[in-house]
């Protein structure tokens, strides 16, 4: 069985922690000595959401 993946589907994500609709993602740019990582979270209640696993060469 495979699992597809849709760019299309039209009900909005859901944040785990206020319960609200996601139509923004806050992102939060986190320097550490592994490299430069992502911290994102949500615009409403400011709970951390994910944080990128990006490794250090990208330096964007
Ligand atoms: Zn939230």
């Amino acid at each position: 069985m495979r699992i597809r993946i849709r760019e299309d589907f039209v009900a909005a994500p859901i944040c785990p922690h206020c319960g609200k609709d996601i139509e923004e993602i806050a992102a939060r740019r986190v320097e550490s000595t592994l490299g430069v990582r992502f911290l994102y979270y949500c615009c409403d209640c400011r709970k951390v959401l994910g944080v990128s696993h990006r490794k250090g060469f990208w330096m964007g």
